[in-house]
């Protein structure tokens, strides 16, 4: 120990700015000693404190004069480059005060677990090179002496200056063959860096580029102008699915590649957008390792492998899930934010960043072009569109010349409601069903659902008890026995009979997907169906072997959450049925109708690929509404003005901010006096222009046996937000027994 952290502290020049790990943001003056020249902002390293082994991380070098005291030495640099760019240290630490997290937090994000802990050595191997072959009479001497060695030249011989494994020349015994070869001068043994390549054995063919057509020219032409003149400014590409943007990104990516620049691509998540990945490997299958694959199911070797790749230049194309904005990708060119509208880059659990928000930030850093690509854009992007912070780029045509499925809207309402199905598959959609499956075709069908929030709608005429306040669906609470507008607080009574058309037959309980499954089985005994929700995707690598099955043949029927309707490329697939349209529409989140036309549009995009017309049909109570009707007729343009007018009218994002603040205890009176205490110090904190709702039950009353009350916070600027809440939070030195938790820009509100 006394070794390992002499005692007797150093004269320093320098001194560095510790984070120290697991100290809640605790920052620590250690003295540089000698020989540690490489430390610098954004170093790894490794310290004594008190009488153990710490790590952190360098926030800033020092000069003498700037601190009191003798300073204890830094133990260790842990490498020789360090391991978080300038650009992702400011990038965390802007991050940790916008979103009102530790810094240390933002550092987990940026630098991966097993990068942190060094606990995978890079693997090595050897290999043997022939440096010259000896003469024949040399030969004939080695042949006699030592017929191993004269076997190791013969075959490297063969191999035609090939660089050969060790382990292919048959291990230790000739090890000592080449050993002594080497001192003879005529091979060289190296050691190569062994690659775990999550993608693993599978080859990629080499594909050629596409000849473009004009839509796409143009949105290159755009694209390459920007990447040249380094413009930050972010590019909206709007095409419509099957517009062949992805090939627009592959011949954009090659063209940095050529200027020397690196490219991140961020996919809402690899297993459910395989085909992306593929068909980046095949473009640039001629440039060896160019690729690097980061994705959630990935092992802890392979991760640290990829990373190290990209860090040191080897990989220059990272494509990866929220998370992958963070790669250390060197000298970035271009970033590309596939299916940016995508609500999965919005990490639900602490730190709650948006990771094509972080990617816009990171490309104004950097000095690199963004591309957010989508069909359905995001209105916050749309919105930035509008008022010119972002250039709008649109294809408009789909490049494969197919013909966009037939859509359907099936009202519910006057569908009959046979008893035997639950009111869960109505005769069309069965008929339907039981066509293609005659055919031997495939079908997807799709349970619109989030969360569990219940709303009050009437099954015979549609009618949905909203808030008059905001026109966002009221959630009933059983306790209270009252519904509750979850956006401002306003509360009513529950009618007994629909206010439109007088039935009683009015609450509407959300079903799940195993009483779909049921169902379906009961009515198309013989097919085989499999069901994906949360249980199965939380399986490592579950949800890759079924969408694996599907493709080939062996599924009939995928029956779904909205998840599953990224990745439909499926060519058997001729049929998508979405089962409750509404129930997406039926919960207290602004962004609900956005969501429900961008699945509805993305669904009616995708079915049908193959060579036989696909078909869609929805099921719904509210056929009227705009999001299905727009969906309907792939009208992106005539949804997204009129759902901004609304979100403008009542002052909805893009136009404002909304931060929910969640008191969560197993003790319900503890939580509700937090909540209580925490809202009066923020009501009296913040100016009158932040609005913010009394406590009130969250949608989810009571999850994994804790009560949860919440606050939704309405402002211009989250900055100020995120600064007086993190404040009061620290100020309110609550127990264990309560967690208060504060999601910036939220995308849930359950
Ligand atoms: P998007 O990403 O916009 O949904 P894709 O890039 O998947 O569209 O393209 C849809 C299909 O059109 C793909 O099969 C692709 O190979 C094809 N495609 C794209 N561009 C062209 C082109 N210029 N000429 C012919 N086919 C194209
Ligand atoms: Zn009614
Ligand atoms: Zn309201």
């Amino acid at each position: 120990m006394q070794e390992l952290f002499p005692s007797s502290p150093l004269q320093a020049r320098r001194a560095a700015r510790v984070l120290v790990d697991g100290l809640n943001d605790m920052v620590l003056d250690y003295a540089v000693p000698e020989g540690m020249e490489g430390v610098v902002r954004g170093s790894r390293v490794e310290l004594p404190l008190r009488n153990r082994h710490a790590t952190g991380t360098v926030l800033q070098v020092v000069e003498d004069g700037e601190w009191e005291g003798q300073l204890r030495p830094l133990a260790r640099l842990v490498a020789d480059e360090p391991v978080v760019s300038p650009v992702l240290m400011d990038i965390a630490e802007w991050a940790a005060r916008y979103y009102a997290v530790p810094v240390e937090q933002m550092i987990r994000c940026i630098v991966p677990e097993p990068v942190r802990q060094e606990r995978h050595e890079e693997k090595t191997r050897k290999v043997v090179v022939l440096v010259q072959m000896p003469d024949d009479e040399k030969m004939n001497k080695i042949n006699a002496r030592a017929p191993r060695q004269a076997s190791v030249l013969r075959y490297l011989h063969a191999s035609e200056g090939r660089r050969e494994p060790l382990a292919d020349l048959g291990g230790t015994p000739a090890l000592n063959a080449c050993r002594s070869l080497e001192k003879q001068g005529f091979v060289r043994i190296e050691e190569e860096a062994v690659h775990r390549d999550p993608a693993g054995k599978e080859e990629f063919a080499l594909s050629q580029p596409l000849q473009l057509n004009e839509e796409q020219a143009a949105a290159l032409e755009a694209v390459n102008r920007a990447v040249d003149a380094r413009s930050t400014k972010p590019l909206l590409l709007q095409g419509v699915t099957g517009s062949g943007k992805t090939e627009v990104y592959l011949q954009a990516a090659r063209r940095v590649m050529d200027a020397g620049r690196g490219v991140l691509i961020l996919v809402p998540e690899i297993s459910l957008t395989p085909q992306t990945m593929a068909r980046f490997k095949s473009r640039f299958a001629d440039i060896p390792g160019a690729v690097a694959i980061l994705h959630s199911a990935m092992s802890d070797g392979e991760r640290f492998d990829e990373w190290h790749a990209i860090r040191k230049g080897r990989a220059r194309i990272a494509i990866g899930p929220r998370s992958a904005v963070f790669a250390p990708v060197q000298n970035l060119g271009l970033i590309i934010v596939d299916e940016e509208h995508d609500s999965s880059y919005k990490q639900e659990n602490s730190p709650r960043y948006h990771g094509r928000d972080i990617a816009v930030l990171r490309a104004a850093m950097e000095g690199a072009t963004i591309v957010l690509g989508s069909a359905t854009p995001s209105l916050e992007s749309l919105h930035n569109a509008h008022t010119g912070k972002y250039e709008m780029l649109r294809m408009d045509h789909r490049a494969d010349g197919q013909r966009l499925p037939l859509t359907r809207v099936l009202d519910m309402r006057t569908e009959a409601k046979d008893k035997r199905n639950l009111g869960i598959l109505s005769e069309r959609l069965r008929m339907a069903i039981d066509d293609r499956l005659h055919k031997g075709e495939q079908v997807i069908l799709l349970l619109n659902r989030r969360g569990f929030a219940r709303a009050l709608q009437c099954p015979d005429c549609g009618y949905v008890a909203e808030c008059p306040h905001c026109s966002l669906p009221m959630t009933y609470h059983a306790t209270e026995n009252r519904l509750i507008c979850h956006m401002c607080g306003y509360r009513a009574v529950v009618p007994n009979r629909c206010p439109e058309c007088h039935s009683d037959a009015i609450l509407l309980e959300g079903y799940g997907t195993q009483k779909v499954e049921m169902v379906l089985q009961r009515c198309f005994p013989g097919a085989r169906v499999r069901r994906v929700d949360a249980d199965v995707t939380a399986r490592k690598g579950a949800l890759s072997a079924i969408l694996h099955e599907f493709r080939g043949r062996r599924i009939d029927i995928l029956l779904g959450t909205q998840m599953i309707s990224k990745g439909l490329d499926f060519p058997g697939v001729t049929l998508v049925g979405v089962l409750n349209a509404d129930l997406g529409l039926c919960i207290p989140d602004p962004r609900a109708a956005e969501r429900t036309f961008q699945l509805l549009t993305q669904v009616a995009g995708r079915a049908g690929r193959g060579d036989v017309d696909g078909e869609v049909i929805i099921q719904t109570y509210s056929p009227q509404a705009t999001a299905i009707q727009f969906a309907r007729h792939h009208d992106t343009d005539g949804f997204s003005e009129s759902e901004l007018a609304l979100r403008q009218q009542f002052a909805f994002p893009p136009f404002t901010h909304l931060a929910v603040l969640t008191v969560r205890s197993e003790q319900e009176e503890l939580a509700r006096f937090s909540i209580a205490t925490l809202y009066k110090r923020l009501r009296a904190a913040l100016p009158p222009a932040v609005e913010i709702t009394e406590p009130m039950p969250a949608p989810i009353a009571k999850a994994h046996g804790q009560f949860r009350f919440q606050c939704i916070i309405k402002s211009a600027s989250s900055r100020l937000v995120a600064d007086t809440c993190s404040k009061e939070i620290a100020n309110l030195h609550h127990g264990e027994e309560i967690t208060v938790s504060l999601d910036i820009d939220a995308y849930s509100f359950l």
